[in-house]
């Protein structure tokens, strides 16, 4: 296999052109001609990462967050970013960044996401694309049975992966939970969407002060704010299964390296 057979594969299940705008997708570094044996999926492109690729001689990366957002002028050896793009080149490792065209895909990460905190049956975009009801943002979903929010927060944490902070909770514990909205990642700009979709509670990550202390005084679904790191990582499953069920023949691993930005709370 190549780069370009696994890249072809992976733009399959997530078009590049329904990335957002603003992101920056595909391929950071690595020659569409080079050979690729072993696949690492990955939520960040961080050293720790690079350096799990190099002990399993991974051949390509597959990370959910770009390297460069924003772009840049020097790929130099003098910054972590240069040092990381450095390191990859050197031992032909491949980079390639899936983020919010994967969001938005039908399976994408809210629905690993929703699955993992136990949401069952049909589950519907938060924020569907005008000309694609069944792709978009964030995912809707119900619980097998109706439980209580301090109930679904327990399941939830012990659905994600552990991080130093776990999970934190806004609203009455013992509040009736059946219907779920949940959006992998920031995902406080679809507050007032998930109000108006009329679920008990919403999940996401890195939510703030303010919007959710007003969210919740207004009435709004309870809120559950987890790790950004944890609400992505359930999707490199599903992420990997792109490759293993469509005939690519290539060894793939989930990496296990929590890589939140937050390494411990007190
Ligand atoms: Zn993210």
């Amino acid at each position: 296999m190549t780069l370009t057979d696994v890249i072809e594969k992976l733009e399959a299940a997530y078009p590049p052109a329904r990335a957002e705008s603003w992101d920056s997708v595909g391929l950071v570094c690595g020659d569409p001609a080079q050979p690729v044996r072993r696949v690492l999926f990955a939520v960040d492109p961080v050293a720790a990462v690079a350096q799990e690729a190099l002990d399993w001689g991974a051949d390509l990366i597959v990370v959910h967050h770009p390297l460069y957002l924003r772009g840049t002028t020097s790929v130099a050896a003098n910054t972590p970013k240069g040092r990381l793009v450095h390191t990859l080149i050197k031992h032909d490792v491949a980079l390639y960044t899936a983020h919010t065209n994967a969001d938005v895909a039908n399976p994408g990460v809210s629905d690993a996401l929703a699955r993992a905190v136990g949401l069952t049956g049909d589950l519907v975009p938060l924020q569907p694309f005008p000309d694609d009801p069944w792709r978009g943002l964030g995912r809707i979903g119900d619980l097998p049975s109706r439980t209580t929010l301090g109930e679904f927060a327990a399941q939830a944490a012990a659905g994600l992966p552990r991080t130093s902070w776990g999970i934190r909770v806004a609203g009455d514990l013992a509040r009736p939970v059946s219907r779920v909205a949940v959006s992998g990642g920031a995902g406080d700009s679809l507050l007032g969407t998930a109000r108006a979709a009329g679920v008990d509670v919403f999940l996401t990550a890195d939510l703030r002060h303010h919007p959710s202390s007003e969210f919740v005084e207004e009435g709004g679904p309870a809120l559950i704010d987890a790790a950004h790191w944890a609400t992505e990582w359930p999707w490199l499953d599903s992420a990997a299964s792109v490759l293993s069920s469509s005939g690519v023949t290539v060894e793939t691993r989930v990496s296990a390296t929590v890589t939140d930005a937050w390494t411990r709370g007190y």
